[in-house]
């Protein structure tokens, strides 16, 4: 923007120093210089020397309405721009939207109405051309700051008011502004600006409020999908680990069924054999004594006493020894699955059939593996109801 004032005053006798006081006393001259340019006229101007000082405040109000409007659409765009990013109801994006457009007609027109005062001023009194037609506008660059100074230009009444500086003051407002109360005489423009800006200003809280919302709820939605995510990290390595025992208690078992294959009948050394928890005197392969824990856990709570057993694993000699006090009863030493350790003489009412106890044997042992040879069953070749074998 330009102007020739500076120029003028220069050498206009009346100086007036710069600053805020500028603007109220430049105001206060209005009347004055209005007053001589008509009496210069003849009278003849377009405004009235007696209306003057009210026009004058018509448009300050006018303008200081538009100031707080442009504020309120920067605002308004701010809050809209965050309503969006966290994507709230898009009704209330709408609608603020429509109430800052509305706002931004009605600022357009307030200042496209502005610049026809000014000219019609210069036409009475002045001949030199005012081509600032864009004081108001919020996007004006700083105006010329002697302008005030010049009496004769003084007549624009939009003038004293310097919306750059509103910027500058505030230049990311947290409250949302608002037009004050009439305080005198304002034009319809003004009371239009007012009540838009306070549309605006509520549509505003109200997206700021639903932005707010929505952050906290995002924040709450993301916390409790981490929360979720780290219980199912949880349950999955819990459900892994298990999977890694269970493996691993089956490679065990593995390696236990082949950890006697190099020992011939009868000649296995103690430390190749398990013991289990509720016999000391019992000597089997590992995987059959561990199976035979399960089951006397499993009897134990049937009948409340542990397994009785009389015979397991049963050396070369011990087989020998058997042969010669049993008679038939024993396997021929080198043949038996007691020199396997894979055998149990079982007491306690299961040396019988059709005793409870066999009767629960029979229908729970094997789900462990352990079993009645069919040379040993009721009608075998060999009846045995105390001999069971583990067979995994
Ligand atoms: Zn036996």
């Amino acid at each position: 923007m330009s102007r020739p004032a500076p120029t003028r005053a220069a050498t206009h006798p009346v100086r007036l120093a710069q600053g805020a006081v500028v603007t109220v006393l430049a105001l206060s001259m209005c009347a004055m210089v209005t007053v001589s340019a008509n009496a210069r006229d003849g009278g003849t101007g377009l405004m009235p020397a007696a209306f003057a000082p009210e026009a004058a405040q018509v448009e300050r109000a006018r303008a200081g309405a538009v100031d707080v409007a442009a504020d309120a659409i920067e605002v308004a765009q701010t809050a809209q721009a965050e309503g969006a990013e966290v994507a709230i109801d898009a009704a209330e994006l709408e609608a603020l939207q429509a109430a800052t457009a509305r706002l931004d007609e009605l600022v357009v027109e307030a200042t496209g109405d502005e610049v026809t005062a000014p000219r019609a001023a210069s036409r009475s009194g002045e001949r030199e051309e005012t081509p600032d037609t864009e004081v108001v506008t919020p996007a004006a660059p700083t105006p010329d700051p002697a302008a005030p100074t010049d009496p004769a230009t003084t007549v624009d009444p939009a003038a004293p008011i310097d919306p750059a500086s509103v910027f500058e003051q505030t230049p990311a407002p947290a409250p949302v502004p608002l037009v004050p109360p009439a305080s005198g005489k304002e034009d319809a423009t003004t009371a239009e600006l007012r009540e838009a800006v306070a549309t605006v200003a509520t549509l505003t809280t109200t997206v700021r409020q639903s932005a707010e919302a929505k952050r906290v709820a995002d924040a709450a939605a993301a916390q409790a999908a981490a929360e979720a995510a780290a219980a199912a990290a949880a349950a999955q390595a819990a459900a892994d680990a298990a999977a890694a025992a269970a493996a691993a208690q089956e490679a065990q078992r593995a390696a236990w069924k082949q950890s006697l294959l190099g020992y011939s009948n009868g000649r296995i050394p103690d430390s190749a054999l398990c013991g289990v928890s509720f016999d000391a005197s019992v000597r089997l392969r590992c995987d059959a004594a561990e199976q035979l824990d399960v089951l006397n856990s499993a009897y134990r709570a049937q009948f409340g006493t542990d397994l009785v057993i009389s015979d397991s694993y049963r050396s070369y000699a011990g087989q020998i020894a058997c042969k010669r006090t049993k008679g038939y009863l024993c396997a021929a030493p080198g043949t038996s699955n007691h020199g396997s350790g894979v055998a149990v003489d079982l007491g306690g009412g299961i040396e019988s059939f059709g005793t409870k106890q066999h009767r629960w044997m029979a229908a729970n042992a094997p789900d462990l593996s352990w079993e009645l040879p069919s040379w040993a069953a009721r009608g075998g070749s060999k009846p045995e109801a105390w001999h069971w074998e583990y067979v995994g």
